[in-house]
């Protein structure tokens, strides 16, 4: 409106000069970010792409760390894609996505929709996953918005790790899938990420006996098979 171009961009060099005199990373924002499914990999976000990778590059060589920030709202089947194209226009700078969400008509819902973009994000090649609260386009989070947000973002991250074969990423789980072996309640407690929830849920029907869950009672197929392993008889109708 004014004819004046971004500071920021007009004054990039000088920019750099300051973040290099104070060993400052800077995060390179994509304005062009879609913001709905159906603007995603248009040509607006794929040419400001390549923009940032030049703007890399010239902070590269004024010794300025940089990190590209990339998507938004995605298709699913775009996600892939997206990283690798990242990767390639900015040279393999590190990319950190805000999402992507995967579906624009679930708000209240979104810190889901969000986990699930971030996880095949951050599988195919994503460093960084910006959290996204079930509050995302309806109103500030609360202290509740920013917890389900973060733990959601840690669902994707995490599970993305034990794809990419990252060591000792599936350790925890191993340590869960033992504990639930031997029905060890407070040790599935103690791994859990959240597990005040889990012990809350766990208390709020509580089983008859602590070897069960409120799930299927006696009938429980672990508790069963744990009988069955040790030679025990298995009576369901009789049994108290
Ligand atoms: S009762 Fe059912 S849900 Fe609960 S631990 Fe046993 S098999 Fe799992």
């Amino acid at each position: 409106m004014t004819g004046n171009e971004n500071p920021f961009f007009e004054y990039y060099d000088d920019v750099l000069e300051i973040l290099r005199e104070y060993d400052v990373t800077i995060s390179l924002g994509d304005a062009l970010r879609p913001g709905c499914l159906a603007d995603a990999s248009d040509a607006g976000q794929l040419s400001e792409l390549i923009e940032l990778g030049n703007l890399t590059k010239r902070a590269w060589k004024k010794d300025v760390q940089v990190m590209v920030e990339g998507p938004g709202h995605m298709p699913m089947d775009q996600i892939a894609a997206n990283m690798k194209l990242q990767k390639t226009l900015c040279h393999g700078a590190p990319f950190y996505v805000l999402g992507p969400l995967v579906s624009d008509i679930f708000p209240g819902y979104d810190h889901i929709t969000s986990a699930i973009g971030g996880a095949i994000a951050a599988s195919s090649g994503a460093d960084f996953l910006c959290y996204v609260t079930p509050a995302e386009h309806l109103r500030l989070p609360d202290e509740d918005d920013v917890k389900e947000g973060i733990i959601a973002s840690k669902i994707a991250a995490h599970a993305a790790d034990i794809a990419k074969g990252v060591p000792h990423a599936m350790d925890k789980d191993n340590e869960m899938a033992a504990a639930r072996h031997k029905l060890d309640w407070d040790a599935m407690f103690d791994i859990a990420v959240d597990g005040e929830k889990a012990k809350r849920f766990y208390e709020q029907t509580p089983p008859a006996e602590r070897h069960t869950c409120s799930m299927c009672g006696k009938m429980c197929a672990v508790r069963t098979t744990n009988m069955i392993l040790e030679g025990k008889e298995v009576k369901f109708c009789s049994e108290r």
